[in-house]
């Protein structure tokens, strides 16, 4: 019996040196040569010139019409032309320094010629010259290497479809098919090889990506298997429990908290744990978002923890935290790495006991010594900070925990369904009223004294500010003079009016917790530091955020620093300074002093830096796919995340698995490597 799944050397002429070069091109089974598609056409047929557009690459097809010429200029540059006569028009075409074409073209000839035509001239640029006239209708260009030619992968190709056409069966189950007006996979496959039209091309590759990103979101979603059904998992209260809680609150939610409080309630009620990615821009509100999901946990008798990165947030989280709650019955603790044996020691049975519901703290949160009595819910703030296993070591502590991650990093579309595939994702798309977009400025090194007399002005106003200068490695000598150079700076011009303060990140805990407390409590002024703020600090007088050397940070990073200001009522200001040497830096410095939006600008970050950059080659996380571009093509990526969701949904789990033709191809990725 034939099937798909078949390795290639099942075909006749595939022998072992055949089928090791195509596992170069990655192709082991039938399955991978089918859909080893064409990445261009080129079009053979008759063209109507008029109705091509500038600078588009085609291939023409026409008689030699006089004698081709070459001309010299210069020592050794030259161009050939040949004027070729395609219907009633004579194009000249344009070959640079390759003189030697000519000795084989013969006037009256027909040849194609593939290159670029400029329609305003009726000129083509010539790539190459194709003299086999044979093929008339759509010719499929694949990329090959230099052990296999076009027209023996071709070959193989025509033969595989030949004999495995009728075992073609689709794993898309119908519904979606229809629903989204996709093609059969027989009908695509051969479309994509032996297309005779573009048009048809086009619909053959619409379905075509979408079909690779199904696949890649179905194996996101199943890897783990069914979602483990867990009546532990469930959190009892709703919407209701919290009103007389939210009524207290000193403001209104906003639409947009509202909405992702109502996605989180949801999923803690039902049996499945939880794991929902809170993404919301900084000053957005996710900490009232997060508290309304722990009191949830805490009214249905669980516990929950509160996980931040660093001392500094863990405490500033357990006091706000401690203030929200403070009519309630919600016994707060904080622990971290700081906290003192002996206190430690009087916390950990009143957590494994479960006097304590909620816990606020550093990684000491996940360390084996640290039992919990049941918990239910752990929020994970600045999520990206911690370690896949630290998430999971987290995960772990309870018996079926709902994780709500959290993220001020706008993650873009793309990423979030790729990356992120496996998180459901509440987005926080608008800033609480009163608060006014920061204003952006960029300006040159030589113009720093307009930054200086613009701080004097706020300063005397009783405002406070920032001022960042970048650190490329905290442990660099000569990075650590540029810091404390900028504070000595400040210093003679600001001191004694006003106070400055200094922060990196040699400084020890307990220093870096001084240099913060004195800021928020207005007994420095000026805070000089490296990007160790860059995380959730919350200072609403401040309004001015100075960034030194800013093309040396990515946007994203950017954008997180200049979230530490514009947290009050008064106007914000960020001042970027920078000389950039490249266009990509002048690039950064307008997208950042053009727009607020965390979402544009991540994205802007996705374009100019590729993905690989942003979260590391191997984190980023998103496959090399073949037909599908994950950026340009975000949409069907989209729409296959959200089928591949509701396939893998409990009610049509059942389903999935008598869908014979889509558990097997999921088998079948999953042992071989096609995604990697
Ligand atoms: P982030 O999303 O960056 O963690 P926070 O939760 O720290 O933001 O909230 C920033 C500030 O906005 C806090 O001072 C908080 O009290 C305030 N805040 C949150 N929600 C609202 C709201 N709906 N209306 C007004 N202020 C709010
Ligand atoms: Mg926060």
């Amino acid at each position: 019996m034939k099937n798909l799944d078949d390795p290639i050397s099942k075909l006749k002429g595939v022998g072992p040196k055949k089928q090791e070069d195509l596992f170069d091109l990655n192709i082991k089974t039938i399955f991978d040569l089918l859909n080893y598609f064409p990445f261009r056409y080129d079009d053979f047929r008759m063209k109507d010139l008029s109705q091509l557009q500038d600078q588009q690459t085609v291939t023409l097809k026409g008689k030699i019409a006089v004698e081709p010429t070459v001309n010299y200029f210069g020592k050794r540059r030259n161009r050939l032309i040949i004027r070729l006569l395609v219907g009633n028009d004579v194009i000249p075409i344009s070959f640079f320094n390759q003189p030697w074409l000519k000795k084989n073209l013969i006037v009256g000839q027909e040849i194609l010629v593939y290159g670029k035509f400029d329609s305003n001239r009726k000129t083509m640029s010539g790539i190459k010259i194709i003299n086999e006239t044979k093929n008339q209708g759509y010719n499929s260009i694949y990329s090959v290497n230099s052990k296999i030619t076009q027209k023996s992968l071709k070959q193989i190709i025509e033969q595989a479809y030949s004999e495995y056409q009728d075992v073609i069966e689709d794993f898309v189950p119908n519904w979606i098919i229809k629903k989204y007006r996709l093609e059969n996979l027989k009908n695509v496959i051969k479309t994509m090889h032996f297309p005779k039209s573009q048009a048809d091309v086009k619909g053959a590759r619409r379905t075509a990506k979408f079909n690779e990103f199904f696949l890649f979101q179905m194996r996101l979603q199943t890897v783990k298997g069914q979602k483990q059904k867990s009546e532990k998992a469930k959190i009892m209260s709703d919407k209701l429990t919290l009103m007389p809680f939210i009524d207290k609150l000193p403001y209104e939610l906003t639409a947009a908290q509202d909405k992702v409080v109502n996605e989180i309630l949801y999923d803690l009620h039902r049996p499945y744990q939880m794991n929902r990615l809170l993404q919301g821009d900084v000053g957005s509100g996710k900490t009232v978002v997060a508290a309304l999901a722990i009191l949830a946990t805490v009214l249905s008798h669980k516990q929950a923890v509160m996980l931040a990165p660093t001392e500094i947030l863990a405490e500033q989280h357990a006091n706000s935290l401690a203030k929200l709650f403070k009519d309630t019955d919600i016994n707060i603790a904080l622990l971290t790495g700081d906290t003192p044996n002996s206190a430690r020691k009087q916390l950990l049975p009143r957590i494994k006991d479960g006097k304590i519901n909620l816990i606020v703290g550093t990684h000491a949160l996940f360390q084996d010594t640290v039992q919990y009595h049941d918990l239910g819910l752990a929020v994970i703030d600045e999520q990206h900070r911690f370690g896949v296993n630290q998430r999971r070591k987290m995960r772990e502590k309870g018996a079926a925990t709902n994780v709500l991650s959290m993220t001020a990093t706008p993650i873009p579309r793309t990423l979030s369904i790729t990356t992120y595939g496996e998180m459901d994702i509440s987005v926080i798309d608008e800033l609480p009223g009163g608060r006014k977009p920061i204003k952006t400025t960029w300006i040159k090194n030589n113009q720093v004294r307009l930054m200086l007399n613009f701080l004097k002005k706020h300063l005397k106003n009783h405002e406070q500010a920032y001022v960042v200068v970048p650190l490329i490695d905290e442990s660099d000598s000569v990075d650590m003079r540029n810091v404390t150079d900028t504070y000595e700076k400040f210093e003679q011009t600001f001191s004694p009016t006003y106070q400055v303060g200094l922060l990196h990140g040699q400084m020890n805990d307990e220093d870096k917790n001084q240099v913060m407390d004195d800021f928020k409590k207005n007994k420095t002024q000026i805070l000089i530091s490296t990007t160790v703020i860059e995380v959730g600090v919350d200072v609403s007088n401040a309004s001015v955020m100075v960034i030194f050397d800013a093309d040396h940070f990515g946007l994203a990073q950017l954008h997180q620093l200049r979230g530490r200001v514009g947290r009050g009522q008064q106007q914000s200001y960020c001042i970027l300074i920078a000389d950039p040497k490249n266009k990509t830096g002048i690039e950064r410095m307008n997208v950042m002093s053009s727009s607020t939006d965390g979402f544009f600008i991540s994205q802007k970050d996705l374009e100019l830096r590729g993905p690989g950059d942003i979260l590391g080659k191997q984190q980023s996380g998103i496959p090399n796919f073949k037909v599908g571009d994950p950026i340009s093509d975000v949409n069907i990526l989209s729409a296959a995340k959200n089928v591949a969701t509701r396939v893998t949904d409990e009610d049509n789990w059942q389903q999935l698995a008598k869908n014979k033709n889509l558990v097997e191809r999921l088998n079948a990725i999953n042992n071989n490597t096609s995604f990697d």
